[in-house]
């Protein structure tokens, strides 16, 4: 369950024909289960939410089926929570797994070909039902089996919104976000960074790109990476995420951004972001203003203000 409209018509549908039901939903950095609960809770039925954080991570680098109009990885995503969610159903004893995909709906993910990708590769080709969609499909093998009456499910096709929004009056479903574009991964300059990140450096873990979604990302002449606050809450969280090993940046006595540097910087580089994150405070162009560099060592720098223009080529 994504909490969209077409999730939780889709457990309508088959609430409606007596199935029992129980949601799922997925957490990684780039989706959270928030939607999703809302839905669960309007519909009353249970939700489990499975971190694949880690195992996404790993697929989005390099997956199999490739990307969408930016860094978004639907037909690999797709199967990796349907395989999830289908090691589960083997486990607990569940007949199917139902989503609520519509068939021409997404130009990447949702064509027929899309669909019989995901259930290729998700390893449970037949047992995924589109409930929305599902008579313009092959029967799958709960159908065949008598599970679910397929006369009872739907033909849905194509991008208009008509017979969802009309299902949703049936349904009295009153709360559903309006139809989003996807996670943030379709998102053009989250999209950048990232793409930015897996080019430039191994090992790119969790941590890393959790941090891609706070402020502005520079790259340093020597490569290292500075992620300066925009506001306020991106300052916190670049506090929050701050790892032993790394260096903030503040300056002394004034409103401004906080910097955050991977450690093992040479003294150069360390004055180059200083210079950044006083060019990014109040400090007026040319006043001197002292940077608190904060890590394994603390430490002091002044320095006369620079303009933040002087700097912006070095933005990703
Ligand atoms: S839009 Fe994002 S969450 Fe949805 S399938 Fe594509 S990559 Fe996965």
């Amino acid at each position: 369950m994504s909490g969209g409209l077409d999730s939780m018509l889709a457990v309508k549908v088959l609430l409606d024909q007596s199935i029992e039901v129980a949601g799922i939903t997925f957490q990684t950095p780039f989706f959270g289960p928030e939607g999703a609960q809302k839905a669960a809770d309007q519909l009353g039925i249970s939700l489990r939410v499975v971190d694949i954080g880690a195992i996404h991570l790993e697929m989005l680098k390099n997956p199999q089926y490739g990307y969408g109009s930016q860094m978004n990885p639907c037909i690999d995503c797709h199967s990796l929570m349907l395989r999830t969610a289908g090691r589960i159903m083997d486990k607990e004893g569940f007949d199917l797994l139902s989503t609520g995909e519509v068939l021409g709906q997404r130009p990447m993910s949702q064509r027929k070909d899309a669909l019989r990708a995901v259930e290729k590769l998700s390893g449970y080709g037949g047992y995924i039902l589109r409930p929305l969609s599902a008579r313009l499909l092959p029967e799958t093998i709960p159908e065949r089996e008598g599970k679910v009456d397929r006369r009872r499910l739907l033909d849905i096709h194509g991008r208009s919104r008509k017979r969802q929004m009309a299902l949703a009056s049936h349904y009295s479903i009153q709360e559903y976000p309006s139809p989003g574009g996807g996670c943030i991964l379709t998102k053009a300059g989250f999209a950048d960074r990232l793409r930015d990140l897996l080019a430039t450096q191994e090992n790119v873990g969790l941590h890393e790109v959790e941090l891609l979604k706070w402020g502005r990302h520079l790259r340093l002449p020597g490569g290292k990476r500075l992620v300066v606050g925009r506001v306020h809450r991106d300052n916190l969280k670049l506090q929050e995420l701050a790892r032993e090993e790394d260096l903030l940046l503040r300056v002394k006595g004034v409103p401004g951004p906080t910097g955050l540097m991977a450690a093992k910087a040479g003294e150069q580089e360390v004055e180059l972001a200083s210079h950044i994150v006083a060019a990014y405070s109040d400090v007026e162009t040319g006043k001197e203003a002292t940077v608190e560099v904060s890590g394994k060592e603390d430490r002091k720098i002044t320095i006369a203000v620079r303009a933040k223009e002087e700097f912006r080529e070095l933005l990703i």
